[in-house]
């Protein structure tokens, strides 16, 4: 999405825009700087980056964090517990250095899948095959740690892909260290109609793969091992 475009189009309109930061991250593209007026985050992905709490942030003018969010949350009661808030706080302390190396080895693993047999496509926003490619280098200093690849085959080989693995586990959260995959047509999309989830482009040969500190050749091999069974 063009962050400063919808901003201005927003704007224009007499509307704010907020920003669902999670995937590219905060390290890799900062939407307030783009012109968006809050920016969000499900600290349980990148910011805690290791599945042990769930947290969430909220970023924006203090007239609007002191005037909407913290009166909504009083009224409401999503209050962390000071354990959560420390274990989130002390990740902080890595979150460069995770985000970054796992990036780094995103991006390798979505152009070594490019050519791999038995992937029919690889998306990831700093691929050149990316539809929006040029939009993402511009709006994102790397392209994150999640690469979705579509399979030549079926559901069928979607799953068999995924029995397959022996470094990357099965799980629907991202942003962690262990390197994660989950088959999005038969979960985080499941409740959408199958035509919705097409025009989407979630189809059934469809992985999500969260990429994370494991050493990146450990990581392809896994890959390119599951993909030949
Ligand atoms: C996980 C996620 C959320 C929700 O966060 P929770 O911590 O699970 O409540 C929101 N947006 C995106 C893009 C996410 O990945």
């Amino acid at each position: 999405m063009d962050i400063e475009l919808i901003a201005d189009l927003s704007h224009k309109a007499g509307a704010m825009l907020i920003v669902d930061n999670v995937m590219a991250t905060g390290l890799l593209q900062k939407p307030l700087e783009l012109g968006a007026d809050a920016v969000m985050y499900s600290a349980t992905k990148h910011i805690d980056g290791q599945g042990r709490v769930l947290g969430g942030a909220i970023i924006g003018s203090s007239d609007y964090i002191n005037n909407t969010v913290r009166l909504f949350a009083r009224h409401t009661g999503p209050t962390m517990s000071p354990f959560n808030a420390w274990v989130l706080l002390k990740s902080l302390e890595t979150y460069e250095l995770r985000v970054s190396q796992m990036t780094k080895s995103a991006q390798y693993l979505a152009e070594q899948l490019s050519v791999a047999k038995g992937v029919k496509r690889v998306i990831y926003p700093h691929l050149d095959s990316h539809p929006d490619f040029a939009l993402a280098k511009k709006q994102m200093s790397a392209g994150g740690t999640t690469i979705a690849i579509e399979l030549a085959g079926n559901k069928k080989a979607a799953f068999k892909l995924i029995d397959a693995l022996e470094v990357i586990d099965i799980s629907n959260n991202l942003g962690d260290s262990r390197s994660l995959i989950t088959h999005p047509a038969t979960t985080t999309h499941h409740r959408l109609d199958p035509e919705v989830r097409q025009k989407l482009g979630i189809s059934d040969s469809m992985l999500r793969i969260s990429v994370g500190l494991e050493d990146q050749e450990d990581l392809l091999e896994d890959l390119l091992l599951a993909l030949k069974n």
